[in-house]
């Protein structure tokens, strides 16, 4: 194997083998802002998994949230972040986070991103703010009811024009390639190898810096409001690679999915209940003054804790989210997209009530990194969904993810910019190497152990845990483990089991944390351990993995 200059590209018969300056794993709202943050001279390279914009961002309905206007502060943004995150915010970082958010909401819209704008203007802005669950005051800039629809679109159109990023579609990241690995005593991440979709061939890519954005985790449950990418790729990797990992116990579960056997995914956005949307039992009788003072205005874990309770309790299927006592032209202008969608499943959403399931949403734990988003191994990055950067505690506040994917590209881009004169080209790496598999003839295995572990996540990892549901998760999951294990090392890598592999090996770091977590807190509920411990438990849960060794800088 031969190394070439950056941006270069090498064949042998075992493996392609690429050479950039930065490989960007994901392009979402994350990996999109980093590769256009980056200056030009710097070569990058984005690899993903679909097409360029399918991932979570493209979903994103509610919008992404920022002070913004003059009856707001950052001392309050601030105040109402922390106090969503239970006590585990780190208190730097959520200053660092809200502080940047106007800069960067600014950025997006340099870069062409429409945001609605207000007729009545509030204050000096221009732009219309909603109000989400959580927050004190209107500071969420949105695009009708498809932020993140604009925001990605949007992005994706820039980085396709930029000369300096190649893009890779159909590609997916299998695992990252590390100086440790090749028995070097200095650690370093120097690359990837990537398995083409299309052509069914694994590529060496190299690089100087490598960044996870490859998104969440959700696709770990039965029901989630995600995309079929959000596979927690990026978590699994970084794991296997020896990162810490922190915070997995706390997924979020969006209280307000469309309950239709043809909707596949589709979330009912929070802007309806801050629009004043009621929650609704089977006989009409609203519920949620009876668990929080704030109502339908509580925060999500609240909600959507309060929905399973009455659900299980009447053995109901749904419940119904109301929306129709509002003037059906605020409806339609704010909401088209569920109002349309709805109506495509006979709901008149401007006459009818809708009918709702929680459904896992956000991974708020991830790869842990610093404020410069660097995660213990030296060259490796993680921003977005992937990342813990202690901004979300034990419980995110509505559009405060886009807005850390974005703070947090921007961190990055300029770290990167900074070190990149001072780290050299990857040396030489080994190839892919494909002599001792075969092709699999037993591909049930796969299917059969995907739904198991979805459906046994979602039974007994889902909203309210318990002890002995965490350890019936905990045995079946290293059954699982150890047949994907045994799978790998005897067949060749497909797209499918790759991602079974990370999602039973995300799903072993969620009840793990779940296990470490002896009490309850923000998304984190167990019924042995109904309190929360301010005393003992007042941090993140961190697991650090076999082949960790510290980063030296
Ligand atoms: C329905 C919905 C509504 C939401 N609404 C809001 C909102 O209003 N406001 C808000 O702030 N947040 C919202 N969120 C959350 C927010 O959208 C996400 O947290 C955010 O978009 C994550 O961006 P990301 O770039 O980290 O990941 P994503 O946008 O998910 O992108 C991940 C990328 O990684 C790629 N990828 C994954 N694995 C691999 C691999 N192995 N190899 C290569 N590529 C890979 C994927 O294909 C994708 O391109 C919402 C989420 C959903 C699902």
């Amino acid at each position: 194997m031969t190394t070439k200059p950056q941006g270069g590209k090498s064949t042998t018969e075992a493996s392609e083998c690429l050479d950039h300056d930065v490989l960007i794993l994901g392009s979402g709202a994350a990996g999109l802002s980093l590769a256009l943050r980056l200056p030009a001279h710097l070569r990058a390279a984005i690899v993903t998994k679909r097409d360029l914009t399918e991932g979570n961002t493209l979903y994103a309905q509610g919008g992404i949230s920022a002070v913004l206007h003059e009856t707001d502060s950052i001392a309050s943004h601030i105040e109402d972040t922390l106090n969503a995150g239970a006590g585990l915010c780190d208190p730097g970082v959520v200053q660092v986070v809200v502080e940047r958010g106007p800069d960067n909401v600014r950025w997006l819209l340099e870069q062409g991103v429409q945001f609605t704008r207000d007729k009545q203007a509030h204050g000096s802005l221009a732009y219309h703010l909603t109000r989400e669950g959580g927050h004190s005051h209107r500071r969420v800039v949105h695009a009708a009811d498809a932020t993140g629809r604009e925001v990605e679109m949007t992005l994706a159109a820039m980085v396709r024009a930029r000369p300096n990023v190649e893009i890779f579609e159909n590609h997916i990241a299998i695992d990252l390639i590390t100086a440790a690995k090749l028995g070097a005593a200095e650690n370093r991440c120097l690359g990837a190898y990537v398995l083409d979709r299309a052509g069914q061939r694994v590529k060496t890519c190299r690089a100087r810096f490598v960044v996870l954005a490859t998104g969440g985790a959700s696709k770990v449950y039965l029901f989630t409001s995600n995309p079929d990418v959000s596979t927690g790729d990026g978590i699994a990797i970084g794991w296997r690679a020896g990162c810490g990992v922190a915070n997995m116990e706390f997924m979020q579960f969006h209280p307000t999915c469309l309950y239709h056997p043809q909707a596949k995914s589709f979330l009912i956005t929070e802007a309806l209940r801050g629009e004043g949307a009621r929650l609704l039992l089977p006989d009409g009788s609203r519920f949620m003054p009876r668990f929080d003072e704030r109502a339908e205005l509580a925060p999500r874990d609240i909600v959507a804790r309060a929905i399973d309770h009455e659900m299980k309790r009447l053995g109901a299927e749904c419940v119904y989210l109301d929306i129709s006592h509002r003037p059906r032209e605020l409806i339609q202008e704010h909401f088209p997209t569920i109002y349309t969608r709805c109506l495509g499943f006979g709901i008149d959403i401007t006459r009818q009530p809708i009918p709702v399931v929680p459904a896992a949403h956000y991974t708020c734990g991830g790869v842990l990194c610093d404020i410069n988003a660097q995660t213990d191994v030296p060259g490796l990055y993680a921003i977005g969904e992937t990342a813990y950067t202690g901004l979300h505690g034990a419980n995110r506040m509505a559009s405060n993810s886009l807005l850390e994917c974005l703070v947090f590209a921007e961190l990055a881009a300029a770290h990167i910019q900074e070190m990149a004169p001072r780290i050299p080209a990857p040396p030489a790496t080994a190839p892919w190497d494909e002599s001792r598999v075969t092709d699999s003839d037993e591909e049930v295995v796969v299917a059969h152990n995907w739904d198991e572990l979805r459906r046994f996540m979602w039974d007994y990892v889902g909203i309210v845990r318990s002890n002995k549901r965490l350890e019936r998760a905990k045995r079946r999951v290293d059954l699982l483990r150890y047949e994907i294990r045994e799978y790998y090392s005897s067949f060749r890598v497909t797209n499918d089991l790759l991602e079974l592999r990370n999602l039973v090996e995300v799903a072993d770091l969620i009840i793990r944390s779940a296990q470490h977590r002896r009490e309850s807190r923000g998304l984190h509920y167990n019924i042995d351990f109904p309190k929360r411990d301010d005393a003992v438990q007042r941090s993140a849960t961190v697991l650090i993995p076999d082949n960790y060794s510290p980063r030296v800088d």
